[in-house]
Protein backbone atom coordinates (compact mmCIF):
# COMPACT_ATOMS: atom_id res chain seq x y z
CA UNK A 1 0.00 0.00 0.00
CA UNK A 2 1.41 3.61 -0.47
CA UNK A 3 1.99 6.07 2.26
CA UNK A 4 3.19 9.46 2.30
CA UNK A 5 6.24 7.87 3.14
CA UNK A 6 6.62 6.45 -0.34
CA UNK A 7 6.58 9.97 -1.86
CA UNK A 8 9.86 11.35 -0.02
CA UNK A 9 12.82 11.44 -2.02
CA UNK A 10 16.45 10.86 -1.10
CA UNK A 11 17.76 14.30 0.72
CA UNK A 12 19.89 15.99 -1.06
CA UNK A 13 22.31 15.69 1.48
CA UNK A 14 22.90 11.97 0.75
CA UNK A 15 22.55 12.54 -3.28
CA UNK A 16 25.21 15.24 -3.17
CA UNK A 17 27.83 13.75 -0.77
CA UNK A 18 27.78 10.34 -2.53
CA UNK A 19 28.29 12.35 -5.84
CA UNK A 20 31.19 14.12 -4.25
CA UNK A 21 32.58 11.04 -3.02
CA UNK A 22 32.21 8.90 -6.55
CA UNK A 23 33.72 11.88 -7.99
CA UNK A 24 36.29 12.41 -5.62
CA UNK A 25 35.39 16.45 -5.55
CA UNK A 26 35.43 19.34 -2.76
CA UNK A 27 31.98 19.11 -0.67
CA UNK A 28 31.39 22.05 0.21
CA UNK A 29 27.44 20.57 0.05
CA UNK A 30 26.27 18.89 2.93
CA UNK A 31 26.77 21.57 5.76
CA UNK A 32 29.56 19.91 8.11
CA UNK A 33 32.87 21.48 9.17
CA UNK A 34 35.86 19.60 7.98
CA UNK A 35 37.60 19.56 11.09
CA UNK A 36 36.47 17.83 14.73
CA UNK A 37 35.50 20.12 17.38
CA UNK A 38 37.39 21.29 20.70
CA UNK A 39 39.92 18.47 21.36
CA UNK A 40 39.18 18.52 25.01
CA UNK A 41 35.34 17.87 24.51
CA UNK A 42 36.08 14.84 22.86
CA UNK A 43 38.65 13.73 25.77
CA UNK A 44 35.82 14.30 28.24
CA UNK A 45 33.45 11.96 25.82
CA UNK A 46 36.21 9.20 25.45
CA UNK A 47 37.20 9.04 29.48
CA UNK A 48 33.42 9.56 30.05
CA UNK A 49 33.37 6.34 27.89
CA UNK A 50 35.70 4.47 29.28
CA UNK A 51 34.58 4.89 32.75
CA UNK A 52 31.60 4.85 31.87
CA UNK A 53 28.18 4.31 33.26
CA UNK A 54 27.25 3.53 29.55
CA UNK A 55 24.17 2.16 30.48
CA UNK A 56 20.47 4.33 29.17
CA UNK A 57 20.53 8.07 30.74
CA UNK A 58 17.55 9.62 32.30
CA UNK A 59 14.66 10.03 29.66
CA UNK A 60 15.43 13.99 29.77
CA UNK A 61 18.86 14.01 29.96
CA UNK A 62 21.39 13.84 32.27
CA UNK A 63 21.40 16.50 34.65
CA UNK A 64 24.68 17.97 33.96
CA UNK A 65 23.87 18.58 30.73
CA UNK A 66 20.21 20.60 31.79
CA UNK A 67 21.76 22.52 34.20
CA UNK A 68 24.36 23.65 31.41
CA UNK A 69 21.53 24.25 28.93
CA UNK A 70 20.05 26.52 31.47
CA UNK A 71 23.39 28.26 32.95
CA UNK A 72 24.32 29.10 29.05
CA UNK A 73 20.82 30.08 28.03
CA UNK A 74 21.04 32.99 31.31
CA UNK A 75 24.51 33.89 30.07
CA UNK A 76 23.98 34.27 26.41
CA UNK A 77 20.00 35.29 26.63
CA UNK A 78 19.15 36.50 30.35
CA UNK A 79 16.29 33.41 30.50
CA UNK A 80 15.62 31.96 33.09
CA UNK A 81 15.08 28.22 33.02
CA UNK A 82 13.87 25.62 35.65
CA UNK A 83 16.54 22.62 34.21
CA UNK A 84 14.57 20.30 35.61
CA UNK A 85 10.69 21.25 34.13
CA UNK A 86 11.76 23.52 30.58
CA UNK A 87 15.31 21.78 29.35
CA UNK A 88 15.23 17.91 27.60
CA UNK A 89 18.45 16.66 25.79
CA UNK A 90 17.77 14.88 22.39
CA UNK A 91 19.58 13.17 20.09
CA UNK A 92 20.68 16.19 17.29
CA UNK A 93 17.87 19.12 16.64
CA UNK A 94 16.14 16.91 13.67
CA UNK A 95 14.55 14.52 16.62
CA UNK A 96 13.81 17.39 18.87
CA UNK A 97 12.09 18.81 15.23
CA UNK A 98 10.45 15.95 15.23
CA UNK A 99 9.36 15.36 18.94
CA UNK A 100 7.86 18.74 18.41
CA UNK A 101 5.60 18.18 15.80
CA UNK A 102 4.25 14.85 17.16
CA UNK A 103 3.90 16.41 20.43
CA UNK A 104 2.00 19.72 19.53
CA UNK A 105 -0.27 19.72 16.78
CA UNK A 106 -2.72 16.56 16.06
CA UNK A 107 -3.64 15.62 12.75
CA UNK A 108 -5.32 18.43 10.34
CA UNK A 109 -3.59 21.25 12.09
CA UNK A 110 -2.10 23.68 10.38
CA UNK A 111 1.36 24.56 10.67
CA UNK A 112 3.22 27.81 9.03
CA UNK A 113 6.89 27.29 7.55
CA UNK A 114 8.78 30.05 5.76
CA UNK A 115 10.80 29.07 2.38
CA UNK A 116 12.94 28.30 1.46
CA UNK A 117 13.31 25.74 4.76
CA UNK A 118 15.30 23.10 5.89
CA UNK A 119 14.65 19.65 4.09
CA UNK A 120 13.30 18.05 6.98
CA UNK A 121 10.68 20.16 8.10
CA UNK A 122 7.93 19.52 5.44
CA UNK A 123 8.14 15.84 5.56
CA UNK A 124 8.07 15.62 9.76
CA UNK A 125 5.10 18.60 9.24
CA UNK A 126 3.42 15.51 6.67
CA UNK A 127 4.67 12.44 8.96
CA UNK A 128 3.03 13.76 12.18
CA UNK A 129 -0.74 14.59 10.03
CA UNK A 130 0.01 18.60 9.77
CA UNK A 131 -0.82 20.99 7.11
CA UNK A 132 1.75 22.95 5.99
CA UNK A 133 1.13 26.73 4.91
CA UNK A 134 4.58 28.14 3.07
CA UNK A 135 5.06 31.86 3.12
CA UNK A 136 7.26 32.59 0.82
CA UNK A 137 10.73 34.63 1.71
CA UNK A 138 12.43 36.44 -1.21
CA UNK A 139 16.19 37.37 -2.04
CA UNK A 140 18.14 38.94 -1.80
CA UNK A 141 17.79 40.30 1.81
CA UNK A 142 15.20 37.54 2.33
CA UNK A 143 12.89 40.03 4.61
CA UNK A 144 10.08 38.17 6.11
CA UNK A 145 6.74 39.52 4.64
CA UNK A 146 4.32 40.84 6.67
CA UNK A 147 1.08 40.74 4.65
CA UNK A 148 1.36 37.01 3.03
CA UNK A 149 2.45 35.83 6.84
CA UNK A 150 -0.24 37.48 8.30
CA UNK A 151 -2.79 35.77 5.22
CA UNK A 152 -1.23 32.31 6.03
CA UNK A 153 -2.74 32.69 10.04
CA UNK A 154 -5.99 30.99 10.32
CA UNK A 155 -8.27 29.48 13.19
CA UNK A 156 -6.62 26.22 12.25
CA UNK A 157 -2.95 27.66 12.87
CA UNK A 158 -1.32 25.43 15.50
CA UNK A 159 2.14 26.65 14.70
CA UNK A 160 4.67 28.24 13.09
CA UNK A 161 8.49 27.27 12.69
CA UNK A 162 11.63 29.74 12.35
CA UNK A 163 14.62 28.90 11.75
CA UNK A 164 17.49 32.09 12.43
CA UNK A 165 19.71 31.97 11.79
CA UNK A 166 18.45 30.52 8.77
CA UNK A 167 19.65 27.41 6.88
CA UNK A 168 20.19 27.49 3.32
CA UNK A 169 20.58 31.50 2.91
CA UNK A 170 22.13 32.45 6.20
CA UNK A 171 19.27 35.48 7.25
CA UNK A 172 19.24 36.24 10.47
CA UNK A 173 15.79 37.73 12.36
CA UNK A 174 15.70 41.42 13.08
CA UNK A 175 14.50 42.42 16.25
CA UNK A 176 11.84 44.25 14.48
CA UNK A 177 10.71 40.50 12.49
CA UNK A 178 10.79 39.03 15.36
CA UNK A 179 8.62 41.04 17.41
CA UNK A 180 6.14 41.47 14.07
CA UNK A 181 6.05 37.37 14.35
CA UNK A 182 5.60 37.10 18.11
CA UNK A 183 2.98 39.41 17.80
CA UNK A 184 0.91 37.22 15.21
CA UNK A 185 1.46 34.21 17.37
CA UNK A 186 -0.22 35.83 20.35
CA UNK A 187 -3.15 37.09 18.28
CA UNK A 188 -3.38 33.51 16.28
CA UNK A 189 -2.49 31.90 19.89
CA UNK A 190 0.13 29.50 18.12
CA UNK A 191 2.95 27.50 19.17
CA UNK A 192 6.70 28.86 18.04
CA UNK A 193 9.10 25.74 17.13
CA UNK A 194 12.35 27.93 16.68
CA UNK A 195 15.10 26.23 15.29
CA UNK A 196 18.67 27.71 16.31
CA UNK A 197 21.25 25.49 15.88
CA UNK A 198 23.39 28.47 13.93
CA UNK A 199 22.67 30.29 17.41
CA UNK A 200 26.70 30.87 17.79
CA UNK A 201 27.42 31.20 14.14
CA UNK A 202 26.33 35.19 13.46
CA UNK A 203 28.66 37.76 11.77
CA UNK A 204 29.22 41.36 11.77
CA UNK A 205 28.57 42.23 15.31
CA UNK A 206 24.89 41.16 14.24
CA UNK A 207 23.13 39.72 17.44
CA UNK A 208 20.94 36.48 17.57
CA UNK A 209 17.93 37.01 19.43
CA UNK A 210 15.63 33.74 20.29
CA UNK A 211 11.89 34.31 20.08
CA UNK A 212 11.91 32.71 23.63
CA UNK A 213 12.58 36.05 25.39
CA UNK A 214 10.27 38.18 23.55
CA UNK A 215 7.29 39.62 25.63
CA UNK A 216 4.62 36.77 25.73
CA UNK A 217 6.69 34.36 24.38
CA UNK A 218 7.81 32.57 27.15
CA UNK A 219 4.94 30.24 27.20
CA UNK A 220 4.17 29.36 23.65
CA UNK A 221 7.96 29.07 22.53
CA UNK A 222 10.05 25.80 22.16
CA UNK A 223 13.80 26.89 21.66
CA UNK A 224 16.08 24.25 19.91
CA UNK A 225 19.66 24.08 20.13
CA UNK A 226 22.38 21.58 18.76
CA UNK A 227 25.94 20.81 19.52
CA UNK A 228 26.60 19.94 16.45
CA UNK A 229 27.12 23.16 15.12
CA UNK A 230 28.29 24.95 18.10
CA UNK A 231 31.51 23.07 18.50
CA UNK A 232 31.89 21.52 15.42
CA UNK A 233 30.87 18.24 16.12
CA UNK A 234 27.91 17.21 13.75
CA UNK A 235 28.29 13.55 13.96
CA UNK A 236 27.30 13.50 17.80
CA UNK A 237 24.03 14.26 17.13
CA UNK A 238 22.80 16.20 20.94
CA UNK A 239 20.24 18.63 20.74
CA UNK A 240 18.57 20.24 23.28
CA UNK A 241 14.78 21.68 23.72
CA UNK A 242 13.99 24.93 25.26
CA UNK A 243 10.25 25.27 26.46
CA UNK A 244 8.05 25.93 29.08
CA UNK A 245 6.64 22.93 31.02
CA UNK A 246 3.26 22.86 30.02
CA UNK A 247 5.08 23.29 26.39
CA UNK A 248 7.78 20.72 26.94
CA UNK A 249 5.75 18.14 28.79
CA UNK A 250 3.66 16.74 25.47
CA UNK A 251 7.08 17.18 23.31
CA UNK A 252 8.75 14.65 26.06
CA UNK A 253 5.81 12.31 25.54
CA UNK A 254 6.98 12.11 21.88
CA UNK A 255 10.89 11.69 22.75
CA UNK A 256 10.44 9.19 25.07
CA UNK A 257 8.83 7.02 22.24
CA UNK A 258 11.30 7.84 19.80
CA UNK A 259 14.58 7.58 20.83
CA UNK A 260 14.04 8.17 24.62
CA UNK A 261 17.81 9.24 25.48
CA UNK A 262 21.24 10.34 24.28
CA UNK A 263 24.47 8.62 24.54
CA UNK A 264 25.80 9.29 28.20
CA UNK A 265 29.58 10.09 27.17
CA UNK A 266 28.50 12.78 24.87
CA UNK A 267 25.96 14.49 26.63
CA UNK A 268 28.65 14.99 29.49
CA UNK A 269 31.36 16.20 27.11
CA UNK A 270 28.33 18.71 25.49
CA UNK A 271 27.96 19.96 28.88
CA UNK A 272 31.29 21.22 29.39
CA UNK A 273 31.03 22.92 26.17
CA UNK A 274 28.50 24.63 26.72
CA UNK A 275 29.89 26.57 30.04
CA UNK A 276 32.92 27.32 27.26
CA UNK A 277 34.00 31.10 27.83
CA UNK A 278 32.88 33.93 25.34
CA UNK A 279 36.14 33.42 23.83
CA UNK A 280 35.92 30.25 22.78
CA UNK A 281 32.41 31.63 20.63
CA UNK A 282 34.10 34.82 19.80
CA UNK A 283 36.48 32.92 18.05
CA UNK A 284 34.63 30.68 15.50
CA UNK A 285 32.83 33.24 14.63
CA UNK A 286 36.36 35.24 13.87
CA UNK A 287 37.48 32.07 11.96
CA UNK A 288 34.00 31.43 9.88
CA UNK A 289 34.18 35.02 9.17
CA UNK A 290 37.35 35.58 7.61
CA UNK A 291 35.99 31.93 5.41
CA UNK A 292 33.07 33.56 4.58
CA UNK A 293 34.43 36.57 3.49
CA UNK A 294 37.14 34.70 1.35
CA UNK A 295 34.96 32.66 -0.95
CA UNK A 296 32.52 35.26 -0.97
CA UNK A 297 34.92 37.73 -2.14
CA UNK A 298 36.12 34.80 -4.44
CA UNK A 299 32.76 33.73 -6.16
CA UNK A 300 32.09 37.27 -7.11
CA UNK A 301 35.41 37.68 -8.95
CA UNK A 302 34.53 34.61 -11.10
CA UNK A 303 31.27 36.20 -11.87
CA UNK A 304 28.61 35.34 -9.36
CA UNK A 305 26.34 37.67 -7.90
CA UNK A 306 27.06 36.50 -4.29
CA UNK A 307 23.78 37.11 -1.78
CA UNK A 308 24.64 38.38 1.73
CA UNK A 309 25.29 35.96 4.41
CA UNK A 310 24.78 37.10 8.55
CA UNK A 311 24.73 33.79 10.08
CA UNK A 312 25.10 30.00 9.28
CA UNK A 313 28.53 28.72 7.54
CA UNK A 314 26.80 28.67 3.99
CA UNK A 315 26.88 31.48 1.10
CA UNK A 316 24.79 31.48 -1.31
CA UNK A 317 25.00 32.64 -5.34
CA UNK A 318 22.86 33.23 -8.04
CA UNK A 319 25.22 31.66 -10.91
CA UNK A 320 22.77 32.61 -13.74
CA UNK A 321 25.12 35.09 -15.39
CA UNK A 322 27.91 32.08 -15.48
CA UNK A 323 25.66 28.81 -16.59
CA UNK A 324 22.02 28.57 -18.11
CA UNK A 325 20.84 24.97 -17.11
CA UNK A 326 18.91 24.59 -13.62
CA UNK A 327 20.22 24.71 -10.23
CA UNK A 328 20.59 21.19 -9.68
CA UNK A 329 22.29 20.94 -13.07
CA UNK A 330 24.70 22.93 -11.93
CA UNK A 331 25.49 21.27 -9.15
CA UNK A 332 26.25 18.05 -10.87
CA UNK A 333 28.01 20.28 -13.50
CA UNK A 334 30.46 21.82 -11.02
CA UNK A 335 31.04 18.18 -9.25
CA UNK A 336 31.95 16.66 -11.94
CA UNK A 337 33.73 19.27 -13.84
CA UNK A 338 35.61 20.90 -11.59
CA UNK A 339 35.50 18.21 -8.79
CA UNK A 340 33.94 20.74 -6.16
CA UNK A 341 29.94 19.64 -4.58
CA UNK A 342 27.26 22.36 -3.93
CA UNK A 343 23.50 22.00 -2.92
CA UNK A 344 20.91 23.71 -5.04
CA UNK A 345 18.56 25.99 -3.36
CA UNK A 346 15.13 25.16 -5.25
CA UNK A 347 15.13 21.57 -2.97
CA UNK A 348 14.40 24.06 -0.36
CA UNK A 349 10.91 24.69 -2.07
CA UNK A 350 7.73 23.20 -1.87
CA UNK A 351 6.84 24.27 -5.47
CA UNK A 352 9.31 25.75 -7.95
CA UNK A 353 11.12 28.62 -6.21
CA UNK A 354 14.35 29.94 -7.88
CA UNK A 355 16.14 27.56 -10.30
CA UNK A 356 19.70 29.87 -10.41
CA UNK A 357 21.13 29.67 -7.36
CA UNK A 358 22.88 26.96 -5.38
CA UNK A 359 24.15 26.85 -1.70
CA UNK A 360 28.32 26.24 -0.91
CA UNK A 361 29.48 25.44 2.91
CA UNK A 362 32.68 27.62 3.82
CA UNK A 363 32.98 25.77 7.27
CA UNK A 364 36.19 23.89 5.81
CA UNK A 365 39.90 24.66 6.17
CA UNK A 366 41.14 27.57 4.45
CA UNK A 367 43.38 24.89 2.66
CA UNK A 368 40.58 23.22 0.83
CA UNK A 369 38.64 26.55 0.37
CA UNK A 370 41.41 27.83 -1.55
CA UNK A 371 41.59 24.29 -3.57
CA UNK A 372 37.75 24.49 -4.05
CA UNK A 373 38.43 28.92 -5.45
CA UNK A 374 41.14 27.19 -8.02
CA UNK A 375 39.33 24.55 -8.84
CA UNK A 376 36.26 26.82 -9.88
CA UNK A 377 38.48 29.09 -11.53
CA UNK A 378 39.03 26.80 -14.31
CA UNK A 379 35.60 26.04 -15.13
CA UNK A 380 34.18 30.00 -14.51
N1 LIG B 1 18.09 22.44 11.66
C1 LIG B 1 18.88 23.05 10.76
C2 LIG B 1 18.50 24.39 10.26
C3 LIG B 1 20.04 22.42 10.31
O1 LIG B 1 20.80 23.01 9.41
C4 LIG B 1 20.35 21.15 10.81
C5 LIG B 1 21.49 20.39 10.24
N2 LIG B 1 22.56 20.55 10.62
C6 LIG B 1 19.53 20.56 11.75
C7 LIG B 1 18.38 21.22 12.14
C8 LIG B 1 19.80 19.21 12.33
O2 LIG B 1 20.68 19.25 13.39
P1 LIG B 1 21.20 17.90 14.08
O3 LIG B 1 22.35 17.44 13.27
O4 LIG B 1 21.58 18.33 15.46
O5 LIG B 1 20.10 16.92 14.06
N1 LIG C 1 22.19 20.53 8.11
C1 LIG C 1 23.13 20.08 7.13
C2 LIG C 1 23.02 20.96 5.90
O1 LIG C 1 22.17 21.80 5.79
C3 LIG C 1 22.89 18.66 6.70
C4 LIG C 1 22.49 17.67 7.70
C5 LIG C 1 22.19 16.35 7.03
O2 LIG C 1 22.97 15.90 6.23
N2 LIG C 1 21.08 15.78 7.30
O3 LIG C 1 23.82 20.80 5.03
Amino acid sequence: ANSVLSSYSTTVFEVMSRLALEHDAINLGQGFPDEDGPEDLRRVAAEALIAGPNQYPPMMGLPVLRQAVASHDKRFYGLNLDWQTEVMVTSGATEALADCLLGLIEPGDEVIVLEPYYDCYLPLIKRAGGIPKVVRMSPPDWKLPLEELEDAFTQDTKLIMINSPMNPVGKVFSWDELEALAEMCLRYDVFAVCDEVYEHLVFGGQKHYPLLTLPGMRDRTVRIGSAGKSFALTGWKVGYICAAPEVLAPIAKAHQFNTFTTAPHLQKAVAEGLAKDRAYFDGLIKELQGKRDYLSKELAAMGFKVLPCEGTFFVTVDFSGLYRGTDEAFCRHITTEAKVAAVPISVFYEMEGPTQMARFCFSKKMSVLEEAVRRLKGLF
